[in-house]
């Protein structure tokens, strides 16, 4: 028998998880198949209800619904409680529990890239679901600053506020400056709209976009443009996912496994945006 798996949201139908876990639980060597559920924002009760009357093993969670489902769940853990978001669910004994894996996704990005990030001055771009999993991994590694700019700049005080940061209004960011600079809006995806332009990114180092379809945003090409080390969001989804493999299964894939997932994760959404291998 087969034990069931899955991402739930909306929309979800080109989710690229089905690539990192399907091949992943063939090479872990489990009887186990992931898919995709697309659940309406006013169907997520009902939903995970039916995860659990349905006895499948385990979730990836995405937008609109890794907030709101912690209220459907029988427990989480401490850092979901902090991140305020849950990413993973579990099914243990017919009990739902929860853990966020988004903030080992972004460590992990930066860590393969060679970037250390202790006491750097790190400016975080949008203040919605994802950036609390990136503030809380920039907390994690001891970075010195964290500075959040959010169109609504009331978000980005809570967000400031909850994870002791400091926000600035939307109109400063043309003057921001830091080490790493990191994109969390939805700017970017599927266009060529940048939050910021060049010659904001010429202050930063490192600059890392979370949107990865395109996988080379303009935000990304702007800063290659100006000398800056950057980093695709399909690193942090690679990741995330990777974590949630150990959580599910319980076992660590050796770094051959991880290779074969990556490259075929990179393989496939170069052959959904028709880009060349050697982009
Ligand atoms: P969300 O909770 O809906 O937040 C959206 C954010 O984008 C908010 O800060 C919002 O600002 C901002 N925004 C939207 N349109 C804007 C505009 N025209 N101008 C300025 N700001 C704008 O979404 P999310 O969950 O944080 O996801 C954000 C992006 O990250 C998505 O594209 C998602 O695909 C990507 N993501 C990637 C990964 C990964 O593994 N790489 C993981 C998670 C998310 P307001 O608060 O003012 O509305």
């Amino acid at each position: 028998m087969y034990n069931v798996y899955g991402v739930i949201g909306y929309p979800v139908k080109h989710s690229l998880s089905p690539i990192i876990h399907n091949l992943g639980f063939k090479l872990l060597g489990l009887k186990a198949v992931y898919g995709t559920f697309e659940v309406l924002p006013e169907d997520l009760e009902k939903a995970v209800m039916g995860v659990k009357a349905l006895g499948i093993k385990g979730l990836s969670v995405t937008v609109p619904h890794k907030e709101r489902i912690i209220n459907y769940l029988d427990v989480i853990d401490d850092i979901s409680s902090e991140i305020g978001a849950v990413n993973t669910v579990v099914m243990e004994n017919r009990k739902l529990l929860g853990f966020n894996t988004d903030w080992i996704g972004v460590l992990k990005a930066f860590e393969t890239n060679g970037v250390s990030l202790k006491n750097k001055r790190v400016v975080v771009v949008g203040a919605g679901g994802a950036a609390k999993s990136v503030i809380y991994a920039m907390k994690k590694a001891e970075t010195k600053e964290v500075i959040v700019y959010n169109r609504t700049y009331q978000k980005a005080i809570e967000l400031a506020e909850r994870f002791s940061v400091i926000a600035k209004p939307w109109e400063e960011l043309e003057k921001a400056e830091g080490e790493v600079i990191i994109q969390t809006t939805s700017v970017g995806l599927n266009s060529k709209v940048s939050v910021v332009g060049p010659e904001v990114l010429a202050r930063f180092k490192v600059a890392m976009d979370l949107v990865y379809s395109p996988l080379k945003t303009t935000f990304l090409s702007y800063a290659e443009e100006v000398g800056c080390q950057t980093i695709d969001g399909l690193l942090m989804l690679f990741y995330q996912g990777i974590e949630q493999l150990k959580i599910w299964s319980q076992k660590t894939l050796p770094s051959e496994s991880l290779d074969l997932i990556k490259k075929e994760l990179y393989a496939e959404i170069k052959r959904r945006q028709g880009l060349d291998d050697k982009d």
